[in-house]
C-alpha cells in the first residue's frame, strides 16, 4: 500500500494550495483527483480578493496571476462598488481572472513543488485509526496517510463519512448561469420581475453574451442544459432570443451550510468541504484558499513532531468564525436580492450606508479580506491580524516582509536595537530578522496604530506576538505555535 503522510482528496483551489503549502514545509503530500483533466467544466469563481492576492504574494507566486488576469476593483455589496484603492496594502484591488485559470496556474506550482496526483480516481471511502488512516480508491487500491483532508468541495464524501454535520440553510434560490451567443439582440442589464432580478452582459470580445437567471424552480440536482436557459428565457423575456452555442451553463444556489467541526481526529475539512454559501460577494474560492493556508504550516509542524497535534484544533478555532461570518453576510446579501417593495426599500437604504465612507470600508475590509482577526487575546491592534508588506531596510539592502515568507516559515522581526533576542532555542524553526523600518503603521478598517518594536509573524502571514523584550509572553508564542523549545527554559526568562 502506498503511504504519504498527508493525503488531499480534491484537487480544486483549495486542494492545490494545501499541497503547495504542505511541500514547501518538505512534507510527503499527494492529491486525489476525480476529474482526468484539469481543465475546470462551467463557470465558477471570476476572481480574487485582496487578502488572496497577498496570500500569494507572501510565498513570491501573486504575479504569476498578476500576469494573467485584469486588476480591477471588484468588491461590491448589494450591487454598490466598494472602492478598496485607499486600503494599506500593495494589492489595493481585486483580480479578475477566472476559476479554470487560477486552479491551471496553481497547479504549475504545485507541480513544481513535485506533489503527486493520482488524478481520474476518486476516493470512496476512509476507515481511520490510532496512528493513520487507510483510503479506499475507485480503481480498488489503498493510500495510507497520517492524516486525510477533505478538499472535495461542497458535496464532500469526506466530511459525510466522517459523519461530521452540516447544518444550514436549504435553498431558497437557485439561479443559471450560462455563457451562449444568440441571433436576436436582447436587452442588456438588469431586469427585476416577481422572480428575482435577472442580468445579461456582454462577456469578452468575441459576440459572447453572459446570462444570469432567476430559476422559478428551486432544488434541481442534475446539469442544467441550454434547453433549460432557453426555458427560462421565455418565462422572464418571452423569448430565447435565438441562444445557441453555449460556451458553459451552471446553476448555484443560495444553500448555506457550515460543517459543525473542522476535525475529527485525523480528518480535516478545507474549503467548500467545510462551509457553502451563494457566490455573491464572490467569496467561496478565496477563504477556501485561506483555509488551506492557515492549515498547511500547522499541519506540517504537527507531522514533523515539532509541534503537539493539539496545534491543529487551532486550525476550527480560527477558520470556523473567518467561514460562519462569509455565510452571514451573503445570507444578508442574498436576502436583499428579493424584488418585493419592502426588500426594495430595505436595499436602497443599505446601499446609501454602504456608499458611506465609514460602512464602505468596514464592509470592503470584510469582504476583500484584510481585516481578518484571529483571537489571540489583547494587545497590540496587530495581534492576530496580517503583518503588512513593509519596506524594510536591512543590512543587507532593502527587504518587503512578504519575501521573509516565501518560505512559509516563521518569523521574528526585530526592528529594536539590535542584539535585544535570543530566539537560538528555536533555531532551524524561526528565523530572527533585524531590520528599520521607518514608515506608517496603518491597517485596514483600523487605521493607524503605534510602531511596534518586535512583531513574530506565523507562515501564514498573521501576528502571533507583539512587544520589545525578550519577555515570557515571546516565549509563550513560541512554544504555543511553532512547538517546544530544544531547550529547557531559563535565563530568557529572568530577562523580563
Ligand atoms: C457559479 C459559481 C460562481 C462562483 N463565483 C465565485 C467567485 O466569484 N469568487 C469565489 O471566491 N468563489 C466563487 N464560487 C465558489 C468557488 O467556485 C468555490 O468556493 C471553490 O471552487 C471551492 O474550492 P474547493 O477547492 O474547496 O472545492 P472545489 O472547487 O469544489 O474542488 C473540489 C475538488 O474535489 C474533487 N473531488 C470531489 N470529490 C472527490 C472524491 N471523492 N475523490 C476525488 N476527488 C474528488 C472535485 O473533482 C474537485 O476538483 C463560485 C461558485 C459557483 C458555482
Amino acid at each position: 500500500m502506498t503511504e504519504h503522510a498527508v493525503v488531499i482528496v480534491g484537487g480544486g483551489p483549495t486542494g492545490l494550495m494545501l499541497a503547495g503549502e504542505l511541500a514547501l514545509a518538505g512534507v510527503d503530500v499527494a492529491i486525489v483527483e476525480r476529474r482526468i483533466s484539469p481543465e475546470l467544466a462551467g463557470r465558477r469563481a471570476g476572481g480574487l480578493h485582496a487578502r488572496t492576492i497577498e496570500v500569494l504574494d507572501q510565498r513570491g507566486i501573486a504575479d504569476r496571476f498578476l500576469s494573467q488576469g485584469q486588476v480591477l476593483q471588484i468588491v461590491g455589496f448589494n450591487m454598490v462598488r466598494l472602492d478598496i484603492s485607499d486600503a494599506p496594502t500593495r494589492h489595493n484591488y481585486g483580480l479578475a481572472l477566472t476559476q479554470n485559470h487560477f486552479e491551471q496556474i496553481l497547479a504549475g506550482w504545485v507541480d513544481e513543488l513535485g506533489v503527486p496526483t493520482y488524478r481520474g480516481r476518486e476516493v470512496t471511502g476512509f476507515t481511520q485509526g490510532g496512528s493513520g488512516v487507510e483510503v479506499a480508491l475507485s480503481d480498488g487500491r489503498s493510500l495510507r496517510a497520517e492524516y486525510l483532508i477533505g478538499c472535495d468541495g461542497g458535496r464532500s464524501l469526506i466530511r459525510k463519512a466522517a459523519g461530521i454535520a452540516f447544518p444550514g440553510w436549504d435553498p431558497s434560490t437557485s439561479w443559471l448561469i450560462a455563457e451562449a451567443e444568440m441571433t436576436e439582440e436582447p436587452p442588456l442589464g438588469f431586469r427585476r420581475d416577481s422572480v428575482g432580478v435577472h442580468a445579461i452582459g456582454r462577456q469578452g470580445t468575441q459576440g459572447k453574451l453572459g446570462l444570469v437567471l432567476v430559476e422559478r424552480q428551486v432544488g434541481a440536482t442534475d446539469e442544467p442544459t441550454l434547453g433549460d436557459v432557453s426555458e427560462a428565457l421565455v418565462g422572464i423575456y418571452g423569448t430565447d432570443f435565438g441562444i445557441h452555442s453555449p460556451t458553459y451553463v451552471s446553476r448555484f444556489s443560495d444553500m448555506t451550510r457550515q460543517a459543525a467541526t473542522y476535525r475529527d481526529r485525523r480528518v480535516l475539512l478545507a474549503g467548500d468541504a467545510a462551509h457553502v454559501h451563494p457566490p455573491i460577494g464572490g467569496q467561496g474560492l478565496n477563504i477556501g484558499v485561506q483555509d488551506a493556508v492557515n492549515l498547511g504550516w500547522k499541519l506540517a509542524q504537527v507531522v514533523k513532531r515539532t509541534s503537539p497535534e493539539g496545534l491543529l484544533d487551532t486550525y476550527h478555532a480560527e477558520r470556523h468564525p473567518v467561514a460562519a461570518r462569509v455565510l452571514r453576510t451573503t445570507m444578508a446579501q442574498s436576502a436583499l436580492r428579493r424584488t418585493d417593495e419592502q426588500t426594495t426599500a430595505l436595499g436602497e437604504i443599505v446601499s446609501e450606508l454602504a456608499a458611506m465612507d465609514g460602512p464602505r470600508r468596514r464592509l470592503a475590509g470584510e469582504l476583500s479580506g484584510l481585516d481578518i482577526q484571529y483571537d489571540l487575546g489583547d494587545g497590540h491592534p496587530l495581534l492576530g491580524r496580517r503583518m503588512p508588506d513593509l519596506d524594510l531596510d536591512t543590512a543587507n539592502g532593502p527587504l518587503r516582509v512578504f519575501s521573509l515568507l516565501h518560505e512559509a516559515r516563521p518569523v521574528l522581526l526585530n526592528l529594536g536595537d539590535s542584539g535585544l533576542f535570543d530566539i537560538s532555542a528555536w533555531a532551524g524553526r524561526v528565523r530572527l530578522v533585524e531590520a528599520r523600518y521607518a514608515g506608517p503603521w496603518e491597517l485596514p478598517v483600523i487605521g493607524p496604530v503605534a510602531a511596534p518594536t518586535a512583531i513574530l509573524i506565523r507562515p501564514d502571514g498573521h501576528v502571533a506576538w507583539v512587544g520589545d523584550t525578550m519577555q515570557s509572553s515571546l516565549l509563550d508564542a513560541l512554544t504555543t505555535w511553532f512547538g517546544p523549545s530544544a531547550q529547557p527554559r531559563g535565563p530568557a526568562d529572568s530577562q523580563m
